[in-house]
């Protein structure tokens, strides 16, 4: 099969969150399997370091409601996987990726570049596998514009995938001039433009990141007003849980943390603990230290956060270590907590792999109260790091981490169900409990927690499988 992967974000150029990791681990995983795979991303200014390693293949001129644009086409060949990069200056050479007040503008441009790009580069895929709002109107813009050029573009297949139906891409009406068509009932929500209802409604196939998430989406309390559109769509609608590269997250031989460990030499993870601790400037007692690493939104339930980890802090020995950057209340959160112990709890505002990768193998526990999650790395790759995590059962957290069970001593993590700061502050103590006076145990469920198999050759297979339904169906 000949698959074109298109996304907004690309790990290791491009990264603002989980899809930048999947866009970087599925196609790679696809490839293994014995097919043909391209990744296609915007060209950010981030990216002018890579330059030089570049090949220009191609350029085109897109127009789009009246304004035409120029856009180049360059390639990269990473660990033997070819990226193209689209490159326009005016919209996307930016400081960040997103959030600007012409992102209508900048992704319908990508998207006519994806499929203008399909005859200058000579690649028409059999599955051209669009991901999130960004390029939610391609199926939309196949359909109106491409499909009766050539029987290449006439049987071309959309998956899209949807990383986290929270963001759709919604728009003033004023922004349906940059799709060269009459107006169109198939892209309005609510009175306003939304790429990825949009998506919903023309892909060949939509799945999500977790099955369990999949059908959360399908209820008004998890839906975002599209639970309908994804309704209508049940039966092509599937959800397939994501996996991580365990070339990139593993502490066997992650060469970004301070000392190299597996289940067997788990005492180095101690080692890891301590330099964390050092370069925190947090007391080196040996107590429990609590981490956190993720965007600082709402939806990762920073708020119960907000409601607990005073308590915590006041009525145990418990030490923590928050790490983020987003939302500026929940930053100031982290600094406030910080200022009142400075002992005992530790803050990084901002983005660093490094260092998240260092707060991973040396913390003993791991927090995600999301509210929702489509699927959540973070939890996957504290269990690879030996460190358990403390969930809320939703979306991917339900999927993939196994409740401790005290009596049978089983389980790979602490889970809770409702979305309130009593049961959540209940799996903070009980996990403090089992460190301070059950190690032995303690120490089991991580090693259980180690063992778990969430590797993108898994995710990969299934995607494979999906790929061929589609062709087939
Ligand atoms: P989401 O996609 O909702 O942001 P995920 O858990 O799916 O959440 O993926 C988050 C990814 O981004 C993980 O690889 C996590 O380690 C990384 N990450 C999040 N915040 C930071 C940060 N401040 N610095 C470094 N990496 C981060």
């Amino acid at each position: 099969m000949k698959i074109l992967f298109c996304s907004s974000e690309v790990f290791p150029f491009s990264k603002t969150g989980g899809l930048g990791d999947i866009a970087s681990f599925l196609p790679h995983g696809i490839m293994k399997l014995g097919h043909e795979v391209k990744i296609i991303t915007p060209y950010y200014k981030s990216l002018e370091k890579y330059h030089d390693k570049m090949t220009f293949i191609g350029r085109t001129s897109i127009t789009m409601g009246g304004i035409e644009t120029i856009v180049n086409y360059f390639e990269l060949v990473h660990n033997d996987l070819p990226i193209i990069f689209v490159q326009n200056m005016h919209y996307f050479e930016r400081d960040r990726l997103y959030g600007y007040n012409d992102d209508a503008e900048r992704f319908a441009c990508f998207s006519y570049a994806i499929l203008e790009g399909l005859s200058i580069f000579n690649y028409m895929p059999d599955i051209l596998h669009i991901n999130d709002w960004q390029t939610g109107m391609i199926p939309y813009l196949l359909d109106h514009h491409y499909r009766h050029r050539s029987f290449d573009y006439y049987r071309i297949h959309t998956l899209l995938t949807i990383h986290n139906l929270e963001y759709q891409g919604v728009f003033d009406p004023y922004v349906s001039r940059f799709f060269n068509t009459d107006f169109s009932f198939d892209y309005m929500h609510f009175s306003a433009v939304n790429f990825l209802k949009s998506g919903i409604h023309r892909a060949s196939f939509i799945n999500t990141v977790s099955p369990t998430y999949r059908n959360e989406t399908l209820t008004q309390n998890f839906g975002f007003t599209l639970d309908g559109a994804l309704r209508n769509r049940e039966s092509q609608y599937t959800g397939i849980l994501n996996g991580i590269n365990y070339d990139i997250f593993d502490p066997k031989n992650d060469p970004m943390i301070h000392k190299n460990y597996t289940s067997r030499t788990i005492k180095n993870k101690l080692i890891n603990k301590t330099y964390l601790k050092e370069k925190f400037f947090l007391d080196e007692d040996q107590v429990p230290l609590i981490g956190f690493v993720g965007r600082l939104a709402h939806q990762k339930g920073i708020d119960l956060m907000k409601q607990t980890l005073e308590e915590v802090l006041e009525h145990s020995n418990a030490q923590v270590i928050l790490m983020g950057s987003g939302d500026q209340s929940y930053q100031e959160y982290f600094e406030y907590l910080n200022h009142k112990f400075p002992d005992r709890a530790a803050c990084y505002i901002g983005y660093n792999e490094q260092v998240a990768h260092e707060i991973y193998a040396g913390v003993d526990l791991f927090l995600m109260p999301s509210l929702f999650e489509p699927c959540g790395l973070g939890q996957m790759i504290a269990m690879r790091y030996g460190t358990l995590p403390i969930v809320r059962e939703t979306g991917g957290l339900k999927d993939t981490v196994e409740p401790f069970n005290l009596y049978k001593k089983s389980g790979t993590g602490f889970t809770f169900a409702n979305y309130n700061r009593y049961e959540f502050k209940d799996k903070i103590f009980e996990a403090i409990n089992l460190y301070n006076n059950d190690k032995q145990t303690f120490d089991l469920i991580v090693k259980n927690a180690m063992k778990k198999d969430y590797s993108t050759s898994k995710m990969a297979l299934e995607y494979e499988k999906l790929y061929q339904t589609i062709i087939g169906g």
